[in-house]
């Protein structure tokens, strides 16, 4: 009998995986975001969690090198285009999962359960107060208008922010129209493209440019910084489209050891106790409708946005890519 239970319990023991509370987390989402959220789920499940952090692409690259020898369990990045380019890899496993589904509105996740949105930013129209009043400002088609000439300021294509902003344009106007505006763009430019979303902002603060497109929690830091900046936000698309709106989200990997972990810990970053956590340190929306944006976030006003499904950016984005090319948008 004794030794029945004890070799029960030892088959347990083996059959148990040594890993099963702790769960290694490869992310290119910035590590100060993500450190006190991670914190905190550990305080709360008892899980060690190990993060691993870089770029998105390289830590593509390094999941699918590692192939089944990967310590991945969850990949946690920003851009549906990314996610979309995980699952073109085969670097994530389809994850069914009631309460995610629950969490997480139908656009804002992957059709095929792999990769789920955990916050949201939009990218939208950022003004100089001093010099454009809102009511001059309807869509990102209209920025290609002549009276921008000289006034407008962007981010380089090579961003995936603009790929994906650009591919969800594709996808509701056409390729021929979404050209056409892209060449307007480049006609109105003010400067060159900026390395970056800050740097166009602060160009749009400075007053050397009108108008310019960034997301909007770089508006968020920056004001936070800067209070007395002249920069307005202005929600595009509201008479048609709606805002293009991404994610900051996450995916389990293929080769996951421990899928359950995993997914709990994905669950547990869409549910109402850890939503706030993740969203706010970023001044992003929560992915969570239950969930409200902090204060802050909630002043820049309601907006309606784009519900075409964000792996639709990925989708179109080696076609937006060629189209900005063409546009000569650099
Ligand atoms: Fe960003």
């Amino acid at each position: 009998m004794m030794k029945t239970t004890l070799a029960a319990s030892l088959a347990l023991m083996i059959a148990a995986p040594a890993f099963a509370n702790e769960l290694v987390v490869y992310s290119s989402r910035a590590d100060n975001l993500l450190k006190p959220v991670v914190a905190e789920y550990e305080k709360k499940t008892g899980t060690k969690v190990q993060l691993v952090g870089g770029q998105a692409g390289p830590l593509m690259e390094k999941i699918r090198a590692e192939g089944s020898n990967t310590p991945a369990d969850v990949f946690i990045t920003v851009d549906g285009g990314n996610l979309w380019q995980a699952t073109q890899m085969g670097l994530l496993r389809p994850i069914n999962s009631p309460t995610l589904k629950a969490n997480i509105p139908a656009s804002l996740r992957d059709p095929k359960n792999q990769w789920y949105g955990l916050s949201v930013r939009a990218r939208t129209i950022f003004y100089n107060t001093n010099k454009v009043k809102p009511a001059e400002l309807s869509s990102y088609a209209a920025l290609a208008d002549a009276k921008w000439k000289g006034r407008l300021c962007l981010r380089t294509s090579n961003n995936v922010y603009n790929q994906s902003l650009v591919g969800t344009m594709i996808a509701n106007l056409g390729a021929v129209k979404t050209e056409q505006i892209v060449k307007g763009w480049v006609a109105n430019l003010a400067a060159p493209p900026f390395a970056n979303d800050t740097a166009m902002l602060e160009a749009i603060g400075a007053g050397r440019c009108d108008v310019g497109i960034a997301n909007t929690y770089y508006y968020g830091r920056l004001m936070d910084k800067q209070p007395k900046l002249p920069l307005g936000i202005f929600w595009a698309n509201q008479q048609t489209s709606g805002t293009h709106v991404n994610i900051a989200g996450a995916g389990v990997t293929t080769h996951a050891k421990n899928e359950k972990g995993a997914v709990r810990f994905l669950e547990w970053l869409s549910s109402d106790k850890a939503q706030n956590l993740f969203a706010d340190i970023n001044m992003e929306y929560p992915v969570n409708p239950k969930v409200k944006p902090a204060a802050e976030v909630a002043a820049w006003g309601d907006f309606k946005h784009n519900y075409i499904n964000v792996s639709k950016a990925g989708e179109m984005q080696a076609e937006a890519v060629k189209l900005m090319d063409r546009a000569g948008y650099r």
